[in-house]
């Protein structure tokens, strides 16, 4: 699952290439019906939403896709060979310079300006201010006071953009445990779990490479290293409802009891 930042950075290469052009050819092979982007529209927006990306051209209409684990956007001059194959492409869309090119999403549909389709998604992580009133108050309302917080932070209908490296990331820098559930969580510590997502979400956009502590991340995908505050081993396991694999510092973050 990208994160929010994967999107937000995708936008911005696009951006250029493709807002305020004219598409030449669009091809969108696994779409059906007619309402879809076509040549001579006119692109007026490319923007992530969480972790949608959408792309709006002039009459309304709107191409999202959501990557998911599988998905990428791509970005060639036109006649450059492409990095994955053809039959992977899922979204194809061609300017007079460039062809932006959506390969393996899982998502990809056509909407309308307006049509609510992500009004579900809680506010955006990447977009500085936050409402993080407005995140407590969804988490208060919505989220089960059993979840594991690991899990309510990965909920993007309560907070979009974090996935699963910026959980891991946020509960190390929070000293919290992956597994406590969300009502052992006091509501301060919540306020600065999403603050500090928000943080690292934000301070990673445009970066090639992903860095939340020294020169790296401080927990995620760091297999059997010492923790880098305590020198601690570093525990792994997959958590939580989805079994997502989840790095902690079982000294840091030890449970509160
Ligand atoms: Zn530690």
């Amino acid at each position: 699952m990208p994160e929010g930042d994967t999107l937000h950075n995708v936008a911005l290469r696009l951006r250029p290439a493709l807002e305020d052009r004219e598409l030449v050819a669009v091809s969108l092979p696994r779409l059906r019906g007619m309402d879809r982007l076509k040549p001579g529209d006119v692109v007026v927006r490319v923007q992530s939403r969480g972790k949608y990306l959408e792309i709006e051209v002039e009459r309304g209409l709107i191409l999202r896709s959501h990557l998911r684990m599988t998905g990428s956007w791509d970005l060639y001059a036109r006649g450059a060979r492409w990095r994955k194959p053809r039959h992977l492409a899922r979204a194809v869309l061609e300017t007079a310079e460039s062809v932006a090119v959506c390969f393996a999403a899982p998502v990809v549909a056509i909407g309308r300006r307006g049509d609510g389709e992500l009004d579900h998604l809680g506010p955006d992580l990447c977009v500085d201010p936050v409402d993080v009133d407005e995140i407590l108050r969804r988490v208060e309302n919505w989220a089960d006071p059993g979840a594991e917080i690991g899990d309510v932070l990965l909920d993007q209908r309560l907070a979009a953009g974090i996935g699963n490296v910026y959980k891991c990331e946020a509960l190390f820098v929070c000293g919290v445990d992956p597994h406590a559930p969300l009502e052992s969580v006091a509501p301060e510590t919540r306020r600065r779990l999403y603050e500090t997502a928000a943080l690292q979400l934000q301070s990673n956009l445009g970066r090639d490479r992903r860095v939340t502590l020294g020169d790296g991340l401080a927990v995620y995908g760091r297999h059997r290293q010492g923790c880098r505050a305590c020198g601690t081993g570093l525990r792994s396991a997959s958590s939580g409802v989805h079994g997502r694999q989840t790095w902690w510092c079982p000294k840091c973050q030890a449970p509160v009891v």
